[in-house]
């Protein structure tokens, strides 16, 4: 019988498949990292078919550690990191170049044109966004202008986009013999091209963008009871298995937190940090530097929107130091290694590698380290890693208290970060509210299967998904209100330094 929900999840780092049962419980799970290709300073690409053959092998793996095959699955969730843009040949499902990764600034010059011709406004008015080097429009725009041939080809309809869910929904049922190009409304939501009031491409903003429609694919709701289409047998799970949610990541995760009322807000500390914040069935406009989007849409339902407060660099901060700067052998020496100092000795650290994001959104500021002493050690850059996290998470929720009016008495919080025992008691001294952490914190992976068990039946009602979340840990805040004042003056201080630093032409 098929009793279980799958669902891909197709992140930043890596890519994992994880079974569920009907109490939400995990059974298995399998994951597997791909290359971070950075070819030059600032351009982060990731290769389109190692990410798909990534996904068929953990796939067949999850299954095989449980005993289970595609048969047993009722349905089946995509979520996927979002804005890294693919552009492939639907004839022979090539990828024209690599995919440009959500994180990748190339696009730095094109976001200032928009500044510069005021397009702007109608970007922010229309798809909630300001023009930035993060979000997939630029990025198409950018193939079409650089790779040769793609914009010849895409008007033939022999190049088409999408995002990872797209890529991986359309290999899934059947490539190019049939496969199904599909996106849903919260991946769309993060182009620059679709219309937050209609949830559809918008011509005007295709033609700000130059893009040709035909390259783009359907968007759907987020659960859809017509379910995507159906998993090829001759494909991993070789079973037909009804592909019926599709979310961004981080929508996904405000679904696995079951954050289905106006005032409930979720943060998920992963390559970067998210949160987002429900703000019900009519989108809210930001005036503190937060992005609108669309929190989700179940079947034939209102879309729901949420105001999120998108950090490019916490968790891959950590990576830096374990990668590039070789202060730690693995993530998990960060706690060992900060737990050796009491506090930052001074050092700020504002990794500001991608340009700065939400709330600031400067494109022209850089990594620092300041305050150095000659008495800081690799123990206090640890601790201030740590810190950035949390003291960024800060500037977010301040913004989001003064956006929507909402005073947040809790933070959910989720990702792998959250593995990370003293950068949770950290953000919640920085933060002065309590930080909870849910059992299954795989929450992204979870809100895509919710999302395709509620439109196949699997499960009732968000009623129902709400009975399975459960705390298992709790952070309460320890730090006086001084100490928490003068960190995070000092802390606004240090990202001032980060400004104006880079020149784009
Ligand atoms: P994503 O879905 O964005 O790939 P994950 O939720 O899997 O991210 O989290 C991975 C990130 O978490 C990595 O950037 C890694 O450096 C960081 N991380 C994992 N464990 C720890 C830890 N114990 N302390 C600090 N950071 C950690």
């Amino acid at each position: 019988m098929a009793d279980f929900i799958g669902a891909v999840d197709q992140g930043t780092t890596s890519s994992r498949f994880m079974i569920f049962d009907h109490g939400g419980n995990e059974v298995a799970r399998h994951q597997l990292e791909h290359e971070q290709i950075m070819p030059r300073s600032g351009w982060v690409e990731h290769d389109p078919v190692e990410i798909w053959e990534r996904t068929n092998s953990v796939m067949q793996t999850a299954l095989r550690t449980c005993g289970l095959s595609g048969t047993d699955l009722h349905a089946l969730g995509i979520t996927n990191q979002r804005e890294t843009t693919v552009v492939w040949d639907p004839r022979n499902g090539r990828p024209y170049c690599n995919a440009i990764v959500w994180q990748d600034t190339r696009t730095d010059s094109i976001a200032k044109a928009l500044e510069d011709t005021g397009h702007g406004e109608v970007i922010r008015r229309k798809a909630g966004l300001p023009p930035a080097t993060y979000f997939s429009g630029g990025k198409i725009k950018w193939i079409l202008d650089h790779v040769e041939g793609v914009r010849a080809a895409a008007e033939r309809g022999h190049a088409v986009f999408g995002t990872t869910d797209s890529w991986v929904l359309w290999n899934l049922t059947g490539g190019p013999d049939g496969g199904i190009h599909a996106t849903d409304v919260t991946n769309a939501s993060r182009t620059m091209l679709m219309n937050l009031e209609t949830l559809d491409w918008d011509e005007e903003l295709l033609e700000i963008f130059g893009v040709p429609r035909a390259m783009l694919p359907v968007i759907r709701p987020s659960s859809d009871p017509e379910a995507y289409g159906r998993t090829r047998t001759s494909r991993p799970l070789r079973a037909a298995v009804p592909v019926a949610g599709v979310l961004g990541d981080q929508q996904a995760a405000t679904v696995g937190q079951v954050c289905f009322e106006p005032g409930e807000a979720k943060n998920t500390y992963g390559t970067g940090n998210f949160l987002l914040l429900n703000t019900g069935t009519t989108p809210v406009r930001s005036k503190h530097g937060l992005l609108t989007t669309v929190a989700y849409r179940f079947g034939t339902g209102p879309a729901v929107y949420a105001l999120e407060g998108s950090i490019a660099v916490t968790g891959s901060a950590v990576q830096w130091l374990r990668d590039q700067m070789k202060v730690i052998r693995d993530a998990g020496d960060s706690e060992r290694l900060a737990r050796t100092v009491d506090d930052n000795g001074g050092m700020y650290f504002v990794p500001a590698f991608s340009g700065l994001f939400a709330p600031y959104w400067r494109s022209d500021a850089r990594g620092a380290i300041v305050g150095l002493a000659r008495y800081n050690t690799n123990a206090h850059l640890a601790r201030a890693t740590l810190e950035a996290i949390c003291y960024q998470s800060r500037d977010v929720v301040e913004a989001m208290e003064q956006d929507s009016g909402v005073h947040l008495d809790v933070l959910k919080a989720d990702g792998g970060v959250t593995a990370n025992d003293l950068c949770m008691q950290i953000q919640a001294d920085v933060l002065g509210v309590p930080v909870s952490r849910p059992v299954v914190a795989e929450t992204t992976a979870l809100g895509a299967a919710y999302a395709a068990g509620l439109a196949t039946g699997y499960w009732r009602d968000e009623a129902e998904l709400r009975e399975h979340w459960q705390e298992s840990k709790r952070w309460e805040p320890q730090w006086d209100e001084d100490r928490r004042n003068r960190g995070y003056t000092d802390w606004k201080r240090a990202v001032q330094r980060t400004l104006d630093w880079v020149r784009v032409e």
